[in-house]
Parts: structure tokens; sequence; C-alpha cells
């Protein structure tokens, strides 16, 4: 007979087995982005698939144009649910690597924690979902319920593959409910689902204005300066208490419900402590809702690069639209003006001189953000929508199950 106390033991037991494994992974330098390491992503991707293959699973490597899928399902079992799991193996690049204490790819443990490059993002996660599956195995001989694992090799950089493979392969997909492993856990003995991601849209703003730059003290005050236009606009996106002000921009987010704000509250979540980890003085967001609400369920618009100044100066007019979970995309963000469009060429960066335009708010603003972000609009409208769809399913599932 099957027990928790058996899977616990077994757990306790492979500990330094699994652990072992996750450092294997872990020295495996699957950086999606550089090509120089395309053997590297394979290796992890071979290396994954096996995972499934020792357990029994049903395994496929989905080669695409870029880094594989590696898709596994455990054995049918009838008439009980399938859960879908979805996990990446490649990772970010380690650079700069001057910063690491150790190396990014020599996994070492320190204060109890592995430091290695995808150790939280998300090799550690994504195994922990095939190792609990093999503590199953192990223990009771067979899984109660079907799962299945699409696991890609594209995370970090935009899932360009899968984005095809679930559109080509729905009946793989089918499912009662779909994790994600590619999340965290609120803190030490505290396991979590995440069961609503924000999604992120980036549009760019640019005001053009005359051909040529112009002398402050015969122009100055005749037209439009645009870093003034550009304040302007900017200003009137968010009013004092954090409330984006685009007509529409909250029509289709999914309210808290009342359960889920006193469950946030009830976490021991310390504002002050997080502010200091953030070196500021105080927190701000939208008036209504507190700090986790505006990090996890509620949508924002900002500016797209808020890292230190001294790393990276702020980009002009680059902001980006963070998404609530269960939000779509179906409308794009648009800004209109009622200024005249921009006339001739750029004298300024035809002379050689740093390319600057001055002028009028070009009502071209609006056009442009549907015109050339309409692929990503609609690329994070997919994702978003299906965030939608999941999330409605696991309320649903957790109304039924959690009493
Ligand atoms: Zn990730």
């Amino acid at each position: 007979m099957h027990s928790m106390t058996e899977l616990d033991d077994y757990l306790r037991e492979s500990r330094e087995l699994f652990e072992a494994d996750l450092c294997e992974l872990l020295r495996i330098s699957s950086i999606s982005a550089d090509t120089q390491y395309r053997d590297d992503v394979l290796l992890a991707a071979k290396w994954v698939a096996n995972q499934f293959r020792s357990l029994g699973f049903e395994t496929e490597t989905i080669e695409g144009s870029g880094h594989p899928i590696v898709y596994a399902e455990s054995p049918q079992v009838e008439n009980a649910p399938t859960v879908l799991i979805y996990g990446h193996y490649d990772v970010q690049p380690p650079d700069p690597l001057e910063e690491w204490i150790t190396p990014p790819f020599e996994p070492t443990q320190r204060d109890g924690n592995i430091y290695a490059r995808g150790a939280t993002d998300d090799k550690g996660q994504m195994l922990t979902h095939v190792k609990s599956a093999q503590a199953w195995v192990q223990t009771a001989g067979s899984l109660p319920l079907n799962l299945k694992y699409v696991i890609e090799g594209e995370e970090e950089i935009g899932s360009i593959g899968l984005q095809k493979f679930l559109v080509e392969n729905p009946q793989k997909l089918k499912s009662d409910v779909a994790v994600v492993s590619d999340t965290c856990q609120f803190a030490r003995g505290k396991p979590a689902i995440t069961y609503g991601l924000r999604g992120i849209a980036y549009f760019e703003l640019r005001l053009t204005g005359p051909q040529q730059d112009l002398h402050s003290g015969t122009f100055g005050g005749c037209l439009t300066n645009p870093a003034n236009a550009m304040c302007m606009m900017l200003s009137g996106l968010m009013d004092e208490d954090g409330k984006i002000l685009i007509p529409g921009f909250y029509e289709d987010v999914i309210p808290l419900s009342d359960s889920e704000r006193e469950q946030f509250d009830g976490l021991p979540f310390d504002e002050a402590a997080f502010a200091e980890r953030l070196g500021i003085d105080r927190l701000h967001g939208e008036r209504g809702f507190s700090t986790l609400e505006h990090r996890w369920a509620r949508p924002t618009l900002k500016d797209a690069d808020q890292r230190p100044k001294k790393k990276t100066p702020p980009k002009k007019g680059k902001w980006n639209r963070t998404e609530s979970p269960g939000s779509s995309f179906d409308q794009p963000v648009t800004i209109s003006s009622e200024a005249e469009p921009s006339r001739g060429e750029d004298l300024a960066a035809k002379s050689g001189r740093k390319r600057q335009r001055f002028g009028n708010v070009s009502p071209a603003v609006g056009d442009s953000l549907r015109s050339t972000d309409t692929r990503q609009h609609s690329e994070v409208a997919e994702r978003t929508g299906l965030l939608k769809v999941l999330r409605l399913v696991v309320r649903t599932v957790l109304a039924h199950v959690v009493p």
C-alpha cells in the first residue's frame, strides 16, 4: 500500500541522488541565445529526454528550426485527470562573468543553496516535477494520473518554436490542468502553485519634427520641444494614485477574489525589508492594492528599463505594458496625438552630428504602435489568452478540491 510516509522516506533517501542529477544538468551550458552553445543546448535536451525515458514515459525530442522541445507522456491511466507540465532547459547567458562568486556552470553549494546558472530558472523547478513523478512511480509502482511534459529549449529567446508547437499539437496539449514549472515558491517551507502570470508588451515611442537642429534663441518657444511633448504625453499616462489613464487599459483585467486577497495578505511579506533590498525609501503602486497585488495581479505601464543608471542609461521613450494575469492584447495600446505629421529628413543625422529630432508629435505614434508591434501583441495575446484559460481552469479545480 502506497502512503505519503513512504513517499517522504523515498524523497529523503534520494535527496543526494536528485541533487547530483540537478548538478549534472546545471553543468551543461545550455545557453539558447548563443549559437556557440548549440551542442550544449542539444545535450541538455537529450539529458532531459533520458530522464523521462528512464521513468518509462513515451518521449519525443521534437526538432524545429531552433532548439528542440522535449515532449513526454506517462503511461495512460483511464478515467484519471491529465496534468500538463511546462518547463525549459535553456538558460540565460551568464555575463558578466566577473560578478559570479563561483563559475556559472560549476554548481556550488553555499548556505544550503546550489548556485549555478539556471538553478532556479528553470532547471531546478523543472526537475522537481520530474523527480516528483519518479518518487511516485518508485514507491507506488504507477502514477494515479496522466502526466504530459513540454520542456522547451528556447524560453530565454522568446519561445519561437513553442508557438508553432502549440498551434500544431492541440492533441498533445489536451489536459485538465496545466502547471508552469518556471515559477518560484514564496519562501522556504511555503510551496506554491502559480496560477497566473503577467505577460509583457513593449512599444517604442518616437517623436519626430523639423528637419534640423533649431537654435533655441531664434526658434525656441514657437514650436513644441519634443522633450516637453514626451513629458506631457508620459505624464498623462498615469495619475498620482498609480492608476493608468489609457482608456480601456483595465477592461479585461480579472479582479482578485476576496479569498485571493486574503491569501495574499496572509503571507509573511515585509514591505520595509523588500524596499530596503531594492535600495529605495518607499514603495509606490496603484492605490487600493497591496504590494503583492501590484506585483502579481495588476497590470502596469512603465519605462522598460529600471536598472541602475550607472549600468544602463535610460532609453528614450521605450515603455512597456505589464499585463495582469488573464488579460489579453486584443486591443493594442495606442496613444494618439492631434499634432501635425513631421516633414523632411533628419539633416542633423546626415551631417554626422548626433541624431536628434525636434518638433511636433506625429500622429503616426499611434499607428506605428499598431503596425510595428502587431507581432508582439498577437504573440503575447496568445500566451496571455492561454493563461486566462489556465487561470480559470485552476480556479475551478481549486474551488472543487480545496474545501
Ligand atoms: Zn524561466
